[in-house]
């Protein structure tokens, strides 16, 4: 076991407050209770609701009370705007950070207004990922607030819709946020397990995978009384089980200073890179087949799907990594990705004069 006790770990940034400010009391009760905890204040003030007529937020009225919060506690502020009448309004009354949700993100006609309305502000502004996976429409919109001049940005990975049957309120997707870090080195990367998981019972776990991947903070709605909050019922916890879930995080490194683990993991690394060259190899191989299975069935006017081999190959791959104790998801989706470029070789083949 690797001496890890006496290592200096930076703690995730800490933002945290209820979905929506509900009143001053609600706000300022919360906020006191959040000091030893958090950084940053959160709460919704314009609040976009999926079907009218339910709590849409106070308002503009609702700013005393951040300015409130800030001067009694010494948290900075934090809310969501979707237009520049919300910006106009945040910026007057002295908010320090402002976010851009979800159902924002996915328009780049608000995005781009509110970047404007931003122009040469000295601010910092964090972006939600839009709704659905689409990773450049996220770095599109962090793009548009670049371009006019904000200097403190940052992402905020709050998972994606899905369709699909999940035991998330939005799926994590991890791999979006790991390949906007990729392109992003520099982009600190904030994530919301309030709004992926739905409910309080998976904060704990979804919190630690964003510790886990390196990420830079945590955004977790709390409220004084959650029982009666009047938006995310279902996902907000108090500030003591906030205290409770970040006591709790194991909070590894993404470097270590000894001289022996990494060159440990540099050896398993050189093995990796071994096995993986080889993997390539075999997908050449197996092109190479494909390209000649390509040809038989063109010249015998065959089609190039016949769909029995298909699921004959599925299920036996699935089972051949069963043997390997591999996850079966993990194999299908490897060979629906290798069988798709199968059928891709095949239908140039076809389309080809030769
Ligand atoms: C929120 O933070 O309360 C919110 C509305 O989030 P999102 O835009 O991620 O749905
Ligand atoms: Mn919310």
């Amino acid at each position: 076991m690797m001496d890890i006790q006496n290592q200096q770990f930076q703690k995730p940034l800490v933002i945290a407050g209820p979905c929506s400010a509900e009143s001053r009391e609600q706000v300022l009760t919360t906020a006191k209770d959040l000091v030893d905890k958090a950084t940053i204040f959160r709460a919704g003030i314009w609040k976009p609701r999926t079907r009218p007529n339910s709590f849409e937020g106070v308002g503009e009225k609702a700013l005393p009370w951040l300015k409130d919060v800030q001067a009694e506690t010494g948290l900075k502020v934090a809310t969501e705007v979707a237009n520049t009448e919300h910006v106009e309004a945040c910026l007057k009354a002295g908010i320090d950070i402002l976010w851009v949700g979800a159902r924002t993100t996915v328009n780049p006609f608000y995005v781009q207004e509110i970047a404007e309305a931003l122009k040469g502000v000295d601010i910092s502004v964090m972006v939600k990922n839009p709704l659905h996976p689409e990773l450049s429409l996220w770095m599109g919109a962090l793009e548009r607030f670049n371009l006019v001049g904000i200097s403190k940005l940052s992402a905020i990975h709050r998972g994606f819709f899905t369709l699909e049957k999940s035991a998330f309120r939005n799926e994590p997707k991890w791999e979006l946020p790991i390949k906007l870090k990729r392109l992003n080195p520099d982009l600190p990367i904030i994530c919301d397990p309030s709004h992926i998981s739905g409910s309080t019972q998976m904060l704990a776990e979804v919190s630690q995978t964003a510790m886990d991947l390196n990420m830079d903070g945590l955004m977790i709605e709390t409220h004084y009384k959650p029982s009666v909050a009047l938006s995310d019922v279902q996902q907000q916890i108090t500030p003591i089980e906030l205290g409770v879930l970040l006591d709790n995080l194991i909070l590894r490194s993404s470097t270590h200073p000894n001289a022996q683990f990494r060159s440990a993991l540099n050896k398993l690394r050189q093995e990796i890179d071994i096995i993986d060259k080889k993997l390539v190899d075999i997908v050449g191989q197996r092109t190479a087949i494909v390209q000649e299975i390509g040809r038989y069935k063109k010249e015998n006017a065959v089609t190039i799907l016949q769909i029995e081999r298909w699921f004959e190959i599925l299920s036996s791959r699935k089972e051949w990594g069963e043997e390997m104790t591999l996850d079966p998801q993990m194999i299908a989706e490897l060979f629906e990705l290798i069988h798709k470029h199968s059928v891709l070789t095949q239908s140039h083949i076809l389309k080809s004069n030769d």
